[in-house]
């Protein structure tokens, strides 16, 4: 998944949001996308107040990837002046002279494994466990517990102490 995708997900089962997200492995980065057609894209979401600034403070890497990583906290950094009720003409000021840069990060950036997790009723979610890149919000009745555990255990040692701390495993 792009880290688009963050600002409009929430938990499917307390529908808490914003939801914690751990990059745990970076993948390629797409610069197929068109300019033109993402600055639409991104103005569109703006306009719209699909941009969720509180999301993209809950960004957690693990990847070690630095130039990546570097890119991130300056991202995080541009919205933290921002809540979930900006005003889309200010960021969208602000955003104009950054606006290539966000548009890599945001939207050609891949994240090939990663954790989703909510910060409400503590589910977590995989991201990449069956293939990367593909987030898997499924309800509790259809998770395939061993699957997920086992995708979890590859990754635990690596994840900050307080999602540790949430995240069990089972066994
Ligand atoms: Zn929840």
């Amino acid at each position: 998944m792009r880290l688009w995708l963050q600002n409009i997900l929430a938990c499917p089962i307390c529908k808490t949001h914003p939801l914690q997200l751990v990059v745990l492995k970076w993948g390629d980065v797409d610069s197929s996308l068109k300019g033109d057609e993402l600055k639409k894209m991104i103005l569109n979401d703006i306009e719209k107040r699909l941009i969720s600034p509180p999301s993209i403070q809950n960004i957690i890497v693990v990847d070690e990837n630095e130039l990546l990583n570097e890119k991130v906290e300056r991202f995080k950094t541009f919205f933290n002046d921002f809540t979930l009720e900006y005003e889309p003409e200010i960021l969208m000021r602000k955003i104009s002279s950054e606006l290539e840069f966000i548009m890599d990060v945001m939207y050609r950036v891949n994240i090939n494994k990663g954790v989703l997790k909510c910060p409400e009723c503590k589910r977590w979610f995989p991201i990449g466990s069956s293939i990367d890149g593909i987030p898997e919000m499924l309800p509790d009745n259809l998770r395939d517990k061993i699957k997920d555990n086992k995708f979890i255990s590859l990754w635990f040692d690596k994840l900050p102490g307080d999602l540790k701390k949430d995240i069990r495993l089972e066994c």
